[in-house]
């Protein structure tokens, strides 16, 4: 009960122990895909952040060299130098506007004053406007190539503007004008919005010129300063725009780092400044990695969960088949006690109606041989009773006659009649077994001795053959001599009767030896051996297969008896050559301190 209790216990530890495993597993697993889902993403950034930034330099240098060969073209010079040709100059710059697929190509003389335009034909014209302002403007006249994003001042439209001086044709230093290239790169930024990934572009100042959610453009990524704010203000790069603070968090000096917009969580890659002072910046949205971790986490644990309920279902079916099997073998067992129960009482009632009968059958016989002993004893005594009754009269007769001398004999007579009955008493007396003789020392090579001398004139006139194999030691035994006598008569007795049916050479073997620490006594003869009838009574009182009166049928039972409360044993057998063996076996006396006394006395 406590080692199950234990167990069960031990169990919930285990299912605990499971659980947290699964738990771990799943979040570690979550973090894993999510880690593995970022760096694919930060790869996958860096390409695209190379690849905006190589569009974007395309876009924007595409034209970047033909403010130069427009600027040496002849009609211009001689519209600068000559004023003269304007129309072919106009035609000039609206053909190579068109099959250059720029915005806008245009000329400006000294002053900034536009005096040929691509777009001469359009409401928009910027022939007459000054655009001196235009830090393009200046670098070129100052000799250099001008270069500038910037909101048109006319369109209103955002592009990229590069200029060139145009020098006199023989005097290569003097400034005449200068020659301005405008890109648009709205096309660019719609291609952006279509492709619907975040990405950004911002000019020197951090403010984004360019950028696929459009709600950013011209905000900043940092609030501006004074001073740039008053030099763009001055150049009017980005005309009425405010330029506010985009909700922008993060390190812009980080080539690349979390960042938040409009708190939004991004992964950002920004490209190093190009040439034109432009960044690119790519903004990675971390949705997908999370939603990964998340996915991937709630996969492990369903799996892992689901894992253990069919461990937990198994487990339990398992044992559920296997207390089912021993609830069948408890139910088998208890099947087969009843069934033995209920033959152990079919068994007892047998027995007890067994023994009822084994008890009837014992009064029956002891009845029978209460009758055949009461026959036994009425022949027995009636014999000398009636030869009293004769005696005695006679006896009467002979002394009315005076014969004296044969009344004295008659009354001898009388007397040995009454030995005869007082013989019968003593043997009744003998199987009631209550000798009050006293146990002594006895050697059974004595008893034998004197038993065998009162047979000798038998034996002689019967021709017996006598063959004894005798210890030549004493052997003692604890008893009384007589008893042990009276038993040996017994049983030569009963030989001497066994052999006396048969004519055959009559012999009898007595042995006496140590076998096992115990004296054994046997007397053999070649008689008519026991009938299985007469073996299964043989040591019943009263049983004699002898005529009426030749035997009483005690001396058996009298002398196993005997030999019983001498603590021995007395077995008859069939011998092989037939004949009958009646054997005695008792336990050896200690050897007495006299002994070799008694045996000189004898
Ligand atoms: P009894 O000698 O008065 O008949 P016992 O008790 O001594 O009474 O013997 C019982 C019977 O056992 C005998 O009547 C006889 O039939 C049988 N019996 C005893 N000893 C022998 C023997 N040595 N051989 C054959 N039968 C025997």
């Amino acid at each position: 009960m406590r080692t199950a209790r234990r167990q069960a216990d031990w169990n919930h530890v285990l299912y605990g122990l499971f659980a947290i495993a699964i738990l771990g597993l799943s979040w570690f697993g979550g973090l894993f895909v999510e880690r593995w889902s970022l760096s694919s993403i930060k790869t996958t950034a860096v390409e695209r952040t190379l690849l905006y930034k190589s569009t974007l330099n395309n876009a924007i240098s595409r034209l970047r060299y033909l403010p130069m060969v427009i600027s040496r073209h002849p009609v211009i010079s001689d519209l600068l130098e000559k004023h003269q040709g304007l129309a072919e100059a106009r035609t000039y710059l609206s053909s190579i506007n068109t099959a250059s697929n720029g915005a806008v190509i245009y000329v400006l003389d000294k002053t900034g004053r536009t005096i040929a335009s691509s777009n001469w034909q359009q409401a928009k014209s910027f022939e007459g406007n000054n655009y001196g302002f235009r830090p393009y403007f200046k670098q070129a006249l100052a000799g250099r190539e001008g270069r500038l994003f910037a909101i048109g001042v006319t369109t209103k439209r955002a592009g990229y503007f590069f200029s060139r001086p145009i020098y006199a044709r023989q005097q290569t230093k003097t400034v005449l004008g200068v020659v301005v290239v405008k890109v648009e790169l709205e096309q660019l930024q719609s291609e952006w919005q279509e492709g619907g990934e975040n990405v950004f572009v911002t000019s020197k100042d951090d403010v984004i010129i360019l950028s696929s959610n459009l709600d950013w453009i011209y905000k900043t990524t940092k609030p501006l300063s004074i001073k740039p704010r008053e030099k763009i203000a001055a150049s009017r790069i980005f005309e009425e725009q405010s330029l506010d603070p985009l909700d922008f968090k993060g390190s812009q000096q980080q080539f690349q780092g979390p960042v938040s917009i409009n708190r939004v969580q991004y992964h950002a890659f920004a490209s190093q400044p190009d040439q034109n002072g432009l960044t690119v910046y790519y903004l990675a949205e971390l949705g997908a990695a999370k939603n990964a971790k998340w996915l991937s986490m709630i996969l492990l644990l369903t799996v892992g969960f689901l894992s253990l309920m069919i461990f937990l279902y198994l487990r339990e079916r398992t044992r559920k088949l296997v207390l089912d099997k021993e609830a069948r073998e408890a139910r088998r067992i208890k099947r087969i006690n009843e069934q033995l129960e209920a033959e152990i009482n079919t068994r007892k009632h047998v027995e007890k109606e067994l023994r009822n009968a084994q008890k009837e059958l014992v009064l029956a016989t002891k009845m029978a041989a209460l009758g055949r002993m009461s026959a036994a004893i009425a022949h027995e005594v009636n014999q000398p009773i009636a030869a009293i009754r004769t005696f005695a009269a006679s006896g009467k007769l002979l002394l009315e006659r005076g014969n004296s001398e044969d009344a004295v004999l008659a009354l001898d007579d009388i007397s040995k009649m009454t030995e005869r009955l007082a013989l019968i008493t003593g043997d009744l007396k003998l199987l009631a077994r209550n000798s009050n003789e006293q146990h002594s020392r006895v050697d059974l090579r004595v008893a034998i001795a004197n038993s065998m001398k009162l047979f000798d004139a038998e034996f002689h006139s019967n021709d017996v053959a006598i063959r004894r194999t005798i210890s030549a030691h004493p052997v003692w035994v604890e008893g009384s001599l007589t008893r042990i006598e009276q038993v040996l008569i017994n049983l030569i007795r009963n030989a001497l009767d066994a052999m006396s049916v048969r004519t055959n050479q009559h012999q009898l073997i007595v042995s006496l030896k140590v076998e096992n620490n115990q004296a054994v006594l046997r007397i053999e003869d070649n008689g008519i051996g026991l009938s299985s009838k007469v073996a299964e009574y043989l040591f019943d009182p009263f049983f004699t297969t002898k005529p009426l009166g030749e035997g009483t049928g005690l001396g058996l039972a009298i002398s196993y008896g005997i030999v019983e409360e001498m603590g021995g044993k007395l077995r008859a057998r069939n011998l092989p050559r037939g004949g009958a063996s009646f054997s005695v076996r008792l336990g050896l006396a200690p050897e007495p301190v006299e002994h070799k006394i008694l045996e000189t006395a004898r």
